[in-house]
């Protein structure tokens, strides 16, 4: 079987989307890309994340055709598959059914930015339009939404996040559950209090020089 190591991780990550509640039963679903062969490993589809096993986990080229794998891929293919197309840096993308996230995509507006841990996601976490799940056009609706950002929320759905690694792509998913709920425990009790755009250009600029030289980010994770 090839690609061990890249099957481990899509196995290990999909039940910490379980254990860390940013998924229940089979929903959400990741990948990690392999640019030496254009190729992404992904989860499958609907099979509960702690009975899936390394032969599980689908080999696919980037026009959806399945170059090795027993299994119908995620439903989801196309979303993930069309960061990688475009953006040369992505390496992994993680898709999550989360409690907040999906309660704030279900409000279509986007989050705007309360606390400063959103700017290692964008500005703002923006909501996309709706599209039904599975679709090319809910694929293209996120790439566009996205631009430069790391994660957004597919309306009426839950979060996307992509990254350098699935460790980084996990991280932004957790920064944006973590920014979903407490724009939800702030609004319960009040109006929260938005960091302007200049006060955004300073986090971000700083979180340049963030943690240990050359460690990477994720600050509410
Ligand atoms: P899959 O099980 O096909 O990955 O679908 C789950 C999901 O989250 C669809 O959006
Ligand atoms: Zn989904």
């Amino acid at each position: 079987m090839d690609y061990i190591e890249e099957r481990t991780k899509i196995v290990e990550f999909g039940k910490k989307l379980i254990e860390e509640r940013l998924s229940t039963g089979t929903g959400g679903n990741l990948s990690i890309y392999v640019p030496e062969d254009k190729v992404m490993l992904i989860s499958p589809s609907g099979i509960n994340y702690k009975e899936t096993k390394l032969e599980d986990v689908v080999v696919m080229d980037l026009d959806g055709n399945v170059k090795e794998g027993i299994r119908k891929p995620s439903s989801e293919f196309a979303m993930h598959s069309i960061f990688y197309k475009n953006d040369p840096e992505v390496r992994s993308v993680v898709h999550c059914h989360s409690d907040f996230a999906t309660a704030m995509a279900c409000l279509n507006k986007d989050i705007p930015p309360l606390d400063y841990v959103i700017g290692d996601i964008g500005k703002t976490i923006k909501c996309t339009k709706y599209q039904i799940y599975g679709s090319p056009e809910i694929a293209e609706e996120a790439y566009e939404t996205m631009g430069r950002d790391k994660g957004i929320l597919p309306a009426n759905h839950g979060s996307l996040a992509i990254g350098k690694s699935i460790e980084a792509a996990m991280g932004i998913s957790k920064e944006i559950e973590f920014i979903c709920k407490i724009f939800t425990y702030a609004s319960a009790v009040g109006k929260p209090v938005i960091l302007n755009d200049e006060q955004m250009d300073a986090v971000i600029e700083k979180f340049g020089t963030y943690g240990q030289p050359q460690k990477s980010t994720n600050h509410g994770a």
